[in-house]
């Protein structure tokens, strides 16, 4: 069990599955770099949690900028909106991102680790099917992504969480490794400067392929003279 000191933000477990060394550079390093997705992404954020933070509609009560915490995981966030069905009382847990579903999980771990974190404050039963589901809102195309909070998603949430945990305890960040697709959307590109290794990449292996065959030429000149 952590303390609540000891916990980490939920929002750095989406940046860890996106890249390690992202998630240094914010949360380790204190480095932020905004671009146009992370503004808009904090526009829609915004909308939210502008609205009145508690109402009931039609049999739901909704509650805005709910902050939670899981002392188990040692992590603690806001969950944008979650939704309470008078009915069933059971949490829904709705996250609202910007753009569409990535090919990544990272989406769905930050909004997992915040259902489970509910989960744990209301002490609900997992054993009992006293389970709390979760949506994900993307503002490209207005829907709403219903995910399982299944046995998958949840180890999934504590291995990343437990990842998360070792990087901040060594306190290293990890090294940069390019990756064009991921790479060229991340917000911290310019600081970062992945690409830099590629040329060099390039470059090493131009003259190990120059040395290799200089080497062969020598043993040949060698054998020949012989
Ligand atoms: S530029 Fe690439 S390697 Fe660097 S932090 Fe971003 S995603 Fe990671």
């Amino acid at each position: 069990m952590f303390t609540e000191a000891q916990c980490l933000p939920i929002s750095a477990l989406q940046h860890m599955v996106f890249c390690p060394r992202q998630c240094a550079l914010i949360h380790l390093e204190r480095q932020w770099s905004e671009n146009k997705l992370t503004v808009q992404g904090q526009q829609l954020h915004q909308r939210a949690h502008d609205s009145k933070r508690t109402e009931t509609r039609s049999g739901i009560r909704i509650v805005r900028s709910l902050a939670v915490c899981s002392l188990r995981l040692g992590i603690s966030g806001v969950c944008d909106v979650v939704e309470f069905p008078e009915q069933t009382g059971l949490p829904i847990v709705i996250e609202y991102k910007r753009g569409k579903p990535k090919s990544n999980d990272s989406d769905i771990v930050q909004v997992a680790a915040q259902a489970m974190c509910l989960e744990e404050m209301l002490k609900l039963d997992v054993t009992k099917g006293q389970v709390a589901e979760i949506r994900l809102f993307y503002g490209k195309t207005r829907r709403r992504l219903e995910v399982t909070l299944d046995h998958a998603v949840r180890q999934r949430v504590q291995q990343v969480a437990a990842e998360l945990h070792e990087m901040f305890d060594s306190r290293v960040t990890p090294k940069m490794t390019y990756d064009k697709a991921r790479c060229e959307r991340c917000s911290l590109l310019n600081l970062c400067q992945p690409e830099l290794l590629k040329p060099r990449r390039q470059t090493s292996a131009r003259f190990a392929t120059i040395l290799q065959a200089s080497v062969t030429d020598e043993q040949l000149t060698g054998e020949e003279a012989i």
